[in-house]
């Protein structure tokens, strides 16, 4: 990457690390073999693919027959549910979500509305994005057969009380699916204490290869295959594995698991300094997502009177790649659904940034970014007739 590029959206995607690449190559070259053949120049490759799974499965204290390889994490959610949908639609009708899933939820959600007359709850959240547990259980109703709520949000960085979520699911005899691309590699998690039934994970949020993922799914769940078609991942998600992708989340999954505590120490170390000097030296900001069940990298906040967007371009101009609040993958300026939910006004959501960290940021990149933070926010406020008008009344 470009020296001169401050990278600050690593939820957005993360680097591949270079040993990850390193591990991929010979899969492309000398060791090809479709993992399925017979002969043993191939057949060896089964035994990597079974390997990274049994990595995968140790991580979250799981059985390796239990990690499903995926294209992502947007096809392991949309896997989970529709899945979930099929096999369990004649048992009743009703999901319950939240109003700050990933679009891979939240869309995949209102197709099982619209085309197979499901019932859909979405659960609203608490001011910080915490989902209120008497709200979820207010909600099962006899024919819920599935809690879908996210680990941690990739907006706001809020991490929800998954443990509790997973005992009342378990209470009330309903399959828990829980999104967690963004906390997998960066908190421990263990799906028996939580009780989940199915989790969603994305290689390119830890380090790894993009277009790859896993679903884990609970032995005695009754999940359809997703992919008609050959045998591969115990005949529920046909097609040749994806193995230098697979070896490559082997790999990413191996580092971020060894370095997660020294990673995630350092990561809170610039988060907070982040914080603390956005907020005690820009006025009329405000920090989105709750103040400790935080994921280690994720900073969100609201300057008023601004525009995210020019925020964006402005900061793009001083090399500094982050996020604001505003839909923008639609191509649409309708602000976040997420800061919609935690009750930011439409014009305080507007002007919202996301920096998200990584391993390779430095603390001189965080000073540089609110020395350029704080000259871009009074430029855009001093060309704003809302702050013009503010400043005159006060
Ligand atoms: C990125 C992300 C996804 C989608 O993962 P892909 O691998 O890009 O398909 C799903 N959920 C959350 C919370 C994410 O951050």
């Amino acid at each position: 990457m470009d020296k001169k590029v401050i990278y600050l959206d690593h939820a957005a995607t993360t680097p591949a690390r270079k040993e990850v690449v390193e591990a991929m190559l010979p899969y492309f070259t000398e060791q090809f073999g479709n993992p399925s053949s017979v002969y043993s120049f191939a057949a060896g490759n089964k035994n990597v693919i079974t390997d990274v799974r049994e990595r995968i499965a140790n991580t979250l204290g799981a059985r390796t027959e239990e990690i499903y390889f995926t294209a992502g994490g947007s096809e392991a959610d949309n896997w989970a549910l529709k899945a979930t949908a099929e096999a369990y639609g004649n048992k009743g009708k009703h999901i319950i979500t939240t109003k700050i899933e990933h679009h891979a939820i939240l869309h995949t959600a209102e197709y099982l509305e619209k085309q197979l007359g499901f019932e859909v709850t979405y659960l609203d959240v608490d001011e910080n994005g915490l989902v209120r547990l008497d709200d979820l259980k207010a909600a099962i109703r006899p024919d819920t057969i599935l809690i879908s709520t996210m680990f941690a949000n990739n907006e706001i960085g809020t991490i929800e009380p998954i443990k509790e979520i997973g005992a009342i699911a378990k209470e009330h005899g309903i399959l828990f699916h829980t999104d967690a691309v963004q906390a997998y590699g960066q908190i421990p998690i263990n799906v028996d204490e939580c009780n989940i039934d199915m989790l969603s994970a994305s290689g390119h949020k830890l380090n790894g290869p993009k277009g790859i993922g896993f679903l884990y799914i609970r032995r005695g769940v009754k999940i359809r295959s997703f992919v008609h078609g050959g045998a591969q991942e115990r005949r529920r998600r046909a097609g040749t594995e994806n193995v230098t992708g697979i070896v490559g989340l082997g790999k990413a999954v191996e580092i971020a698991f060894a370095t997660m505590e020294e990673r995630t120490k350092k990561e809170i170390e610039l988060r907070d300094h982040l914080i603390e000097r956005i907020l005690s030296e820009i006025p009329y900001t405000r920090l989105n997502g709750a103040r400790t069940n935080r994921l280690p990298n994720n900073v969100n906040v609201s300057f008023q009177f601004i525009e995210g967007e020019s925020l964006l371009i402005m900061l793009d101009m001083k090399g500094i790649c982050a996020s604001s609040g505003s839909a923008c993958t639609s191509g649409s300026l309708d602000p976040s659904h997420v800061l919609l939910a935690i009750g930011l006004p439409h014009e305080i959501a507007h002007g919202s940034l996301r920096l998200t960290l990584g391993d390779e940021n430095t603390m001189e990149e965080m000073d540089y970014v609110v020395e350029q933070l704080k000259e871009i926010v009074s430029k855009l406020r001093s060309m704003s007739p809302l702050y013009e008008d503010f400043i005159k009344k006060n």
